[in-house]
């Protein structure tokens, strides 16, 4: 692309895909940089939020997206002991939302769908085995420097939005902290095909237990027939090999649903988890959305959709800017109203969500399924809590920071 009179994307992510179909379909050239050769496959993301489904609704996308997810119209709190302890149904969100249920789908597919999306526009450039490895700016626009099979080039835009993960290097690149902190266990994400739902659970499941809690969805797996993710906390102590090693796994989920045979097991994969916030997310023409403004735990399914939120909002500010001439101020708005709502709901809401699983206080334990109880017996409160965790609550108020 020759002309600098575009934006600069690092990072081809969910939320690096979701800002270029945005801006494409705002009519704003750009170049995305990834430094992987393809869409990475690995098991994250899989559930999508209601005001996610809203926002994707006029690109089509929300369309794909209930095409090859599975809909989740409820979901359960359980006591790994005791069983069931609350059911959550998401339809009491019915005037609330035009899409009251979650999808469940894996986060590269929505990777894919995105960039299908984006054939339908020129005007850009997606390059892979690209990695940025500095961002400056000056008076005139943003510079990327970055790697290329061809050696290092320096790339010129308007400005530049680091969409590049947990890591982002244009975050630091720029004068901002990411403050927080690392929790001491891992997360183990383990996937079988065998079928969960003939025992009575829910598409999503939150298994609450002291020692050994565990987190149960659907996804629709490689054939669309489903493949059943399971995510445990990982011992401290424990290395990669025993944590992935056959007969420990086997241990696990035996633990929760025993069954005759063993569990065939597809993806082993172990994550550290943080909770963190980027400072800022602006400096002049520097800017960030996604992980890479933000991470948190992955209990509530929030975290990629929080992002893809942060680029909704970014991307129509940046159209005001570009078309309509509208002031840089509306920047620093986006700073305010995506990193306080991070602050406030997504790591106060991720960091409750961990607390209560691993509960290890009896009388505390009971007590939240106490409240749980409550809120699912009463319509009222159980629109009010679903809303904050359906992620409804979050956009209006950050809608409300001017
Ligand atoms: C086990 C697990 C389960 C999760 N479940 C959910 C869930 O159900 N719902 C939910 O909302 N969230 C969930 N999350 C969180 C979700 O996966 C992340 O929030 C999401 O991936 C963030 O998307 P992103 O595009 O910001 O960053 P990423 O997905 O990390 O993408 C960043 C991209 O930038 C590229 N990149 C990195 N550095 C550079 C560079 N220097 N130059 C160029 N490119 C670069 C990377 O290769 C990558 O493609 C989960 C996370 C985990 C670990």
């Amino acid at each position: 692309m020759a002309s600098d009179k575009r934006i600069l994307i690092s990072g081809a992510g969910p939320v690096g895909y979701t800002t270029a179909l945005n801006l494409a379909r705002y009519n704003i050239p750009f170049t995305l940089f990834e430094a992987a050769s393809d869409i990475f496959e690995d098991p994250r993301a899989g559930t999508i939020h209601p005001p996610t489904l809203e926002m994707f609704e006029p690109s089509g996308v929300t369309q794909k997206m209930l095409e090859q997810g599975y809909l989740v119209p409820n979901y359960h709190y359980r006591d790994r002991t005791q069983g069931i302890v609350a059911n959550f149904e998401l339809g009491i969100l019915k005037n609330d939302t035009p899409h009251p249920y979650r999808i469940m789908l894996e986060q590269h597919k929505l990777s894919a769908i995105l960039r299908e999306k984006l054939k339908a526009y020129s005007n850009y450039e997606i390059l892979n085995n690209h990695r940025l490895l500095s961002a400056t700016q000056d008076a005139d626009g943003a510079i990327a420097s970055v790697e290329t099979p061809q050696g290092t080039k320096t790339f010129r835009g308007d400005y530049l939005i680091g969409c590049d993960g947990g890591r982002s290097q244009v975050r630091k690149s720029m004068n901002v902290g990411f403050e927080g902190f690392t929790w001491a266990e891992r997360f183990l994400v383990l996937s079988t095909r065998y079928d969960f739902g003939q025992h009575g659970y829910a598409l999503t499941n939150y298994i609450a237990d002291p020692e050994e809690w565990c987190a149960l969805f659907k996804v629709p797996g490689y054939d669309g027939k489903g493949l059943w993710r399971i995510l445990f906390p990982a011992d401290t102590e424990a290395t990669q090999e025993e944590l992935f090693d056959e007969s420990s796994i086997q241990r696990r989920i035996q633990g929760f649903q025993a069954k005759t045979g063993t569990y065939e097991i597809y993806h082993r994969n172990l994550y550290e988890v943080h909770q963190r916030v980027a400072t800022c997310y602006r400096e002049g023409r520097l800017l960030l959305a996604g992980d890479a403004a933000h991470i948190n735990n992955p209990l509530g399914g929030m975290g990629m959709n929080f992002g893809l939120h942060d680029s909704f909002n970014l991307t129509e500010k940046l159209a005001k800017i570009w078309h309509e001439g509208a002031s840089t101020d509306l920047l620093d708005l986006y700073d305010r109203q995506r990193r306080t709502v991070a602050q406030e709901y997504l790591q106060r809401q991720t960091i409750e969500n961990k607390k209560n699983i691993e509960q290890k206080d009896p009388a505390a334990r009971e007590a939240f399924y106490e409240e749980l109880r409550a809120i699912t017996a009463d319509p009222d409160k159980l629109r009010s809590y679903l809303l904050r965790v359906a992620m409804i609550e979050g956009i209006r108020r950050s809608n409300s920071i001017t």
